[in-house]
């Protein structure tokens, strides 16, 4: 499955990031040396081991919904946090990431499913960030672009409207806010089920976990 999904995604350019929550060191091995650097983790637990005895080239990407208390723990090394879902998170990344002297790219997570169980930012929200004060003083963050998750459904018509938004999000931020920076560039959007349509849209990164290596086993 792997080379067959990473040539499909070359042909738009876009990145693959393999989602190895529950599973071992040793599927997680595997991809890697077939040559796999990104992977992507939603526990910081998890992460931090699995960070601890895999190899130190891996890059980790945080996707889960992250608690302030436990940015301490993945700040020294994590790659990408895609999952910045408040002010409150990102002032607290900005601060772990000055304790160990790093700039940590973040992307923007909008709420864009219908579900209401989902975490994530209004574009009214965000607005009101990016031209507070605060942020400006936030010099150890880096918004390196925005983040979303469609609604779990069928409806193939629903979710490529909602994938739809996210770019619609991601252009209004680049124009108002980004114009300049060449390092607000991501779309993270698509899964096993829609990464297909995600791709289409416009997604740079795909997060797929299931169509990689299979069902999860939680323990
Ligand atoms: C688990 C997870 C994925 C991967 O889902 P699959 O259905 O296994 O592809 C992607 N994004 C987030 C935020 C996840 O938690």
């Amino acid at each position: 499955m792997y080379k067959e999904l990473t040539k499909k995604l070359n042909a738009s350019g876009t990145q693959l990031i393999a989602v190895s929550k529950t599973q071992s060191n040793k599927t997680i091995l595997k991809l890697y040396q077939q040559g796999h650097k990104d992977f992507g983790e939603n526990k910081v637990q998890e992460l931090t081991e699995k960070h601890e005895s895999l190899p130190k080239d891996i890059k980790w990407h945080f996707i889960g919904h992250l608690q302030t208390n436990k940015v301490k723990y993945i700040a020294p090394f994590i790659h990408l946090i895609h999952s910045a879902d408040s002010a409150k998170i990102l002032k607290e990344i900005n601060k772990q990431a000055a304790k160990v002297n790093r700039i940590i790219p973040c992307l923007l997570q909008f709420k864009i499913a219908a579900e209401d169980t989902k975490y994530g930012f209004t574009i009214e929200e965000v607005i009101e960030l990016l031209t507070s004060e605060r942020f400006q003083e936030w010099k150890n963050i880096q918004i390196a672009g925005v983040m979303g998750m469609a609604t779990y459904t069928e409806n193939q018509q629903q979710v490529r409207s909602e994938f739809k938004q996210l770019v619609a999000y991601f252009n209004q931020l680049k124009k108002d806010f980004f114009p300049e920076t060449t390092h607000f560039k991501e779309i993270s959007m698509g899964m096993s089920g829609d990464y297909d349509i995600a791709q289409v849209e416009g997604s740079t990164l795909v997060r797929i976990g299931i169509l990689l290596f299979g069902a999860r086993v939680y323990t």
